[in-house]
């Protein structure tokens, strides 16, 4: 990891901080300068750009949309991907830029195999002991779900997931099958605030309806740049952000730097940690930036090149307790099916080591042995592996117990230096996160 300098709140006020660097600069490159050309970022742009507002964007890889991400090798979406009708910024968005959806609720509840210790079941029917259901049906009532944005103001919840769990009654071997497919790396490592949090966005802003872009999110992300005419700057991988709360430069990995007034930072913090950092940041703010754990997650897409689920009359949808975790359908149309595996957590350690050609061949081994009827009738694609990617490492921030007291702190401007992000996202969660934070920011800067 590269240093860090944070410099203390009070050396700000009480010293010429960064005198040199910035006296030298006589005019600025940018109001504002935005770092992160994911949907947090492009939609502040957006916003900012029709209040009149001056700024340029920098995105450190080589396109635009972060994990709103249309693969162009494997031709699908590798990250965020279902939006809920009360996702209420995101689809007025959509609205405006007159973007086409897919409702994909009737196939959100389509039918999951399990493959259990060795044995494969079409269906499960008692749901109480269904290993896929046992995180969500739980014997007793554990959280008491008060508020949607109070979820990092219950101490009472900060415990590990594990412990809230067996609080509830489940085994040590329940937890170990909740551990396999829940969205954790870890449930004996990640505080239940997480689950209270997304269990609270459900209960109070609970969508009736889920849908996908037509076209991909690409077309979602392609639409929104294309309404933006100011600077969107790719292949500008930041690399420094040194502000003495009125100015600030940004400098980039190819060397180029910028100035101005502001500075938002989108970047997730798995990212910006290894930036180097002089900004005024506060002490639970640092905390954050420098620890906040991400959600690990390795999706394996295959292709079905025949029907192989109707001739074992098994759903193609699976839930196993093999390295492939869950075998998901990604394509809401009857007749296709567009396979992932989705690997989650410390599970995706398993992959980790092996070229492509050799998860390829693992995971068609794995799904032969599980389903003889797959044999010769699956190709594999291509692995988007979400923790190893330079730009996020990680998919989403996932509390570890103790942490979500740093949360209120974490999202205040570091002086003059804001932060959006999923991360920093009160409310709402994924997609819908990101805009809500761009929204929150835009109002810290319009203010
Ligand atoms: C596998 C997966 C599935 C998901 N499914 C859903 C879903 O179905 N529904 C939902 O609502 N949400 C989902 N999400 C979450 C959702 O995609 C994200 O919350 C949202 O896209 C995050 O947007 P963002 O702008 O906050 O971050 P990002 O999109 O990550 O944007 C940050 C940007 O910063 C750039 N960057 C990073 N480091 C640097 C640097 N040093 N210099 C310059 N640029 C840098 C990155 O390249 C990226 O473009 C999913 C996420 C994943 C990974």
């Amino acid at each position: 990891m590269k240093r860090r300098k944070f410099i203390q709140n009070s050396l700000i006020a009480g010293t010429a901080l960064g005198a040199a660097p910035f006296a030298c600069k006589q005019k600025k490159d940018a109001e504002i300068v935005i770092l992160g050309g994911g949907y947090s970022g492009l939609y502040l742009a957006f916003l900012l750009e029709k209040a009149g507002r001056e700024f340029i964007l920098l995105e450190g890889s080589d396109r635009l949309g972060g994990r709103m991400f249309t693969h162009p090798k494997l031709g699908r979406d590798v990250g965020g991907r279902g939006i809920g009708d009360r996702y209420d910024e995101t689809m007025a968005l959509v609205k405006e830029l007159n973007v086409e959806l897919i409702d994909i609720t009737p196939y959100m509840n389509s039918p999951t195999s399990i493959y259990y210790k060795g044995k494969l079941y079409s269906d499960w029917k008692d749901r109480a002991t269904n290993p896929r259901m046992l995180e969500f049906i739980l014997p007793n009532k554990t959280e008491e779900l008060t508020s949607l944005t109070g979820w990092y103001q219950r101490p009472d919840l900060d415990i590990k997931y594990s412990e809230l769990l067996a609080n509830a009654g489940r085994t040590e071997e329940e937890i170990d099958l909740i551990n396999i497919s829940s969205n954790y790396n870890d449930v004996r490592e990640t505080s239940s605030m997480n689950s209270y949090h997304s269990k609270a966005f459900r209960k109070f802003n609970g969508s009736k309806s889920i849908y996908n872009f037509k076209g991909g999110t690409k077309a979602f992300i392609d639409a929104l740049v294309g309404k933006i005419n100011g600077k969107l700057i790719t292949n500008k991988k930041v690399t420094s952000i040194k502000s003495d709360d009125t100015n600030a430069i940004v400098t980039c990995e190819d060397g180029s730097s910028f100035s101005c007034s502001k500075v938002v930072s989108t970047l997730p913090f798995s990212t910006l940690r290894d930036v180097d950092l002089s900004i005024s940041a506060n002490p639970n703010q640092k905390k954050a930036i420098e620890k906040l754990p991400y959600t690990l997650i390795t999706q394996i897409h295959l292709n079905a090149t025949s029907a192989y689920w109707e001739e074992d009359e098994t759903p193609a949808s699976m839930w196993t307790d093999t390295p492939i975790e869950r075998v998901m359908d990604f394509n809401p149309s009857p007749d296709h099916k567009d396979l992932v595996c989705w690997v989650n957590g410390k599970g995706t350690a398993y992959f980790d080591k092996m070229s492509d050609k050799e998860i390829g061949d693992a995971t068609l081994k794995i799904l032969a042995e599980i389903r003889p009827a797959s044999e010769g009738k699956v190709e594999y694609l291509g692995t988007h592996n979400w923790g190893k990617y330079e730009f996020n490492k990680g998919a989403y921030v996932e509390f570890g117990p103790g942490q979500a007291v740093w949360f209120e702190d974490m999202i205040k401007p570091a002086g003059n230096v804001h932060f959006a992000g999923e991360h920093t996202a009160k409310a709402s969660r994924g997609i819908e996160g990101a805009a809500e934070s761009a929204k929150r920011v835009f109002e810290e800067l319009v203010a």
